[in-house]
């Protein structure tokens, strides 16, 4: 059987694979520690489940606007006016499952056939995928090394004619970037001089660390507000990943196009999981502030213990947002572990987690070979043994 072109063009999601096989091995009894997808330890909390329960038993259980209940837009409008400071109305909000398919609806609305979207890399997995199924052309654009901050020349030299949009993701996955001010007040400037939308993915919005402020283009000036498409969701921030709810905010019209297709395609998000997500937009800010400040305590132990075992053979980058730590190992690459050339950080990886039982995910996963992405979204105990083990690794390489 012959599968379709537009099929055949997708790559599987190497962090969902990688997960998946962590996962499985722990399921087999291997004592494997996953810092492999960007999956947030925590239980979601209690009231949030209680909420779903609730929902289901009152009978909460049939199909409900396709762009999700009034209650959750409503709320979600009014969350994003108050974080981001800029007045959004319900009918700008559509919920749908996960902010990745938040993303890939608002692709669908906005790129046609032949059209470029310019993507900083190093980018997280699934956007040139989602970009590819909406017959666009994906265009990476470098950033700095070192800050991971977007190169604004190679962003002007990377615009053609052709070019629709770009995606902006601050806090970033996979380098946990955090862009400042000046550089998406800079992009919003280019977005509007080439008259381009915004795809802004704000999915670890509330990760951020050590004073930074998480700034969004909706948030500059009323050209911002007006291209910006943006995608944010449950998953991260309440420790939701597995009941998938995620939202647009975005234009009337583009909102409605995206209702239009998600009409067509999966309908509303589970009933109850939006009554879930209406709870978690209820929570004290407390609760997800002791999230953070965890995430924070375990960032600042991950680069330490990294650091320490690496010695100056590698620098180590301090994110600031999301909870990713982008390791550079080209200074490894080339070596070997026992008898297993280590020729790339894919290579360095496999072996990583066949010998020591540490997943991490190839940087070449997001177009960054020679680096390993590691999830700081573990215990502390769990990222203390996975600095031992990959310390006791490095040590090995001949
Ligand atoms: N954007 C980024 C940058 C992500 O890392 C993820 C993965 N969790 C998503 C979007 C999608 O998250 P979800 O679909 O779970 O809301
Ligand atoms: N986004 C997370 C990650 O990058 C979860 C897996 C996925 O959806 O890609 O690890």
């Amino acid at each position: 059987m012959q599968l379709s072109q537009r099929i055949q063009q997708l790559t599987p999601s190497l962090t969902l694979a990688i997960d998946a096989k962590a996962k499985e091995l722990q399921r087999q009894g291997a004592d494997v520690v996953n810092l492999g997808a960007g999956e947030p330890d925590f239980d979601t909390p209690a009231p949030v489940v209680e909420a779903a329960h609730q929902a289901a038993l009152a009978g909460k259980t049939k199909y409900t606007p396709t762009a999700g209940i009034p209650e959750l837009r409503s709320a979600i409008a009014a969350r994003v006016s108050k974080t981001h400071g800029i007045a959004v109305d319900a009918a700008e909000i559509v919920v749908s499952n996960g902010a990745k398919q938040a993303l890939y609806n608002a692709l669908q609305a906005v790129v046609n056939p032949g059209d470029d979207v310019l993507v900083f890399a190093p980018y997280w997995v699934s956007y040139p995928d989602m970009i590819a199924l909406a017959g666009g052309r994906m265009v990476p654009v470098a950033v700095h090394e070192g800050s991971f901050e977007p190169n604004l020349a190679a962003l002007e030299e990377s615009c053609t004619a052709r070019t629709r949009g770009l995606i902006l993701n601050s806090p970033t996955n996979p380098t946990g970037a955090v862009y400042s001010r000046e550089t998406i007040e800079a992009i919003v400037d280019f977005a509007r001089r080439k008259d381009l939308w915004i795809l802004s993915d704000e999915m670890y919005e509330l990760l951020v660390y050590d004073g930074a402020k998480h700034v969004s283009p909706s948030q500059i000036g009323a050209e911002g507000r007006a291209r910006t498409l943006m995608a944010s969701g449950f998953s991260k921030s309440f420790a939701m990943t597995g009941w998938r709810c995620g939202y647009l905010v975005a234009p009337k019209q583009v909102a409605s196009a995206v209702a239009t297709l998600q009409g067509q395609m999966t309908t509303n998000v589970n009933t109850p999981t939006q009554w879930a997500a209406l709870a978690a937009l209820d929570l004290d800010d407390s609760v997800m502030g002791a999230m953070v400040k965890e995430f924070g305590e375990r960032r600042r132990l991950l680069v330490r213990g990294m650091s320490e075992i690496l010695r100056g053979r590698a620098p180590v980058h301090e994110p600031r947002g999301a909870f990713y730590l982008m390791q550079d190992v080209r200074p490894f690459l080339g070596k070997r572990f026992r008898d297993r050339p280590l020729r790339d950080d894919r290579e360095l990886g496999e072996a990583l987690l066949d010998s020591a039982l540490v997943a991490t995910v190839p940087g070449s996963a997001f177009a960054a070979p020679g680096f390993i992405r590691l999830s700081y979204a573990t215990s502390r105990e769990n990222l203390q043994k996975a600095v031992a083990r990959m310390g006791a690794f490095l040590n090995e390489l001949a």
